[in-house]
């Protein structure tokens, strides 16, 4: 099995290969994943042979040049089997798309290697128990102490949290706010799992509370007060898209699933499939996934293109795709009767995990007062 490396992309076998670990390692196993709360360190690995941490970093850097769009395209295929990976996928890809952007010589040649092959796991600490949305309400503070930094806070709601290795700490230094890489083992670090979440289960989702943790100035990332409008930004740019494409991911899974079971579940001596109520959601379904996929790649495109008109189409793709996966999900359950709210089949965990799609990377109320943005630029 070749791997996401080297410049050579073909985009179609990339996904055909991505597709197949999908329908055979993540897709039958994602329901355990869910009610463990777990994914395995052997599915971790895997995904790191398959060389899906970071493709996108440039050659230079050691990652593949992956283009946006196929980036993308693999995020909807993981997506579509399991949302607590594809998770952990943008997680740790915006922690490598940072630093490799926004690096130092230093900082990469300390991180990147092992970010690209998995072997170190990287979180995104910006959200606390009283400040989400608003992230400019971020309590975490950085103190200068000579050519250190100690720093205090508590962050909550960490996807990948309890296999961390390295935190991507958002913090206030004075009027701005900056960003360190703290790894996992400096004194201070506390990590606690935090069980039951609705969807997303198997992310391993953890709280940081950082106590006097002390770190050098080598762990910054970029000039002081820098981080809000270019790292957080830049990050949650890449996140958001990823997020789209995996909600894209579970309105494909509803599609297969209810084509399934309505092709053998029978009513009043016919198939469900037959009935045009459930004709008339199947077809939104279709609709909807051809749709959602189509804003991604247009986001996608502008990234590839370096266009910043990505920012307002990755909005855009991502509220439609979340919205509409959550009204397959909603759907799809109510296709599959009472089957639909057991743990004998996925639209349960999809309609679960398509809720959390409207709360993350800018909930479904930002992008409705945000994306109106977009029709008024042009007038006055
Ligand atoms: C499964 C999961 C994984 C997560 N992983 C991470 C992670 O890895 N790293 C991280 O930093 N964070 C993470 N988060 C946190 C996530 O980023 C926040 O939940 C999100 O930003 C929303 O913030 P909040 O939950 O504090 O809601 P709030 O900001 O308190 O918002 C509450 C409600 O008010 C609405 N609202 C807020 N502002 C406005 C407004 N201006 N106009 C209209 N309505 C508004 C919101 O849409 C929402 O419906 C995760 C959350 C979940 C559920």
């Amino acid at each position: 099995m070749s791997t996401v490396t080297g410049l050579d992309h073909d985009r179609e076998a990339i996904l055909a290969e991505v597709r197949a670990f999908v329908d055979t390692e993540v897709a039958p196993n994602a329901g355990d994943f869910d009610q463990s709360e777990r994914l395995p360190r052997t599915l971790l690995d895997r995904v790191g042979e398959l060389g899906l941490w970071a493709p996108f970093l440039p050659v230079e850097q050691g990652g593949a040049g992956l283009d946006m769009v196929t980036l993308g395209r693999i995020h909807e295929e993981v997506g579509r089997g399991c949302s607590g990976l594809r998770s952990m996928l943008t997680v740790h890809g915006m922690v490598s798309w940072a630093v490799g952007r926004w690096g130092s010589d230093e900082q990469r040649d300390r991180w990147l290697p092992e970010l690209i092959s998995g072997g170190t796991f990287g979180v995104f600490c910006l959200s606390e128990p009283d400040s989400g949305s608003d992230a400019s309400a971020a309590g975490t503070l950085a103190v200068a102490d000579g050519s250190d930094w100690v720093i205090n806070g508590h962050k909550k709601w960490i996807t990948g949290g309890q296999v961390a290795d390295v935190l991507l700490v958002f913090a206030r230094t004075g009027p701005g706010m900056s960003a360190f890489l703290v790894p996992r083992t400096a004194d201070g670090v506390e990590i606690t799992p935090i069980p039951n979440m609705l969807g997303t289960r198997s992310s391993m989702i953890a709280e940081i509370v950082l106590r006097d943790v002390r770190v050098g100035a080598e762990a910054r990332l970029g000039p002081p007060g820098w981080a809000a409008g270019t790292v957080m930004t830049g990050a949650l740019d890449l996140g958001r898209y990823s997020v789209a494409c995996g909600s894209v991911g579970i309105i494909q899974a509803c599609l297969d699933a209810c084509v399934a079971y309505t092709t053998r579940r029978t009513v009043h001596d016919g198939r469900l499939r037959d009935l045009q109520l459930i004709r008339r959601k199947v077809s939104d379904m279709v609709t909807s996934a051809r749709a959602a996929r189509l804003l991604c790649e247009h986001a996608g495109r502008l990234k590839d293109a370096g266009d910043p008109a990505t920012i307002m189409a990755t909005w855009v793709a991502k509220y439609h795709a979340s919205t509409a996966a959550t009204a397959a999900a909603s759907d799809a359950v109510q296709i599959h009767g009472a089957n639909g709210c057991s743990a004998d089949y996925p639209v349960a965990r999809l309609y679960r995990d398509a809720k959390i799609m409207e709360i993350i990377e800018g909930s479904t109320e930002l992008q409705q007062t945000t994306i109106a943005e977009e029709a008024y630029r042009e007038v006055a």
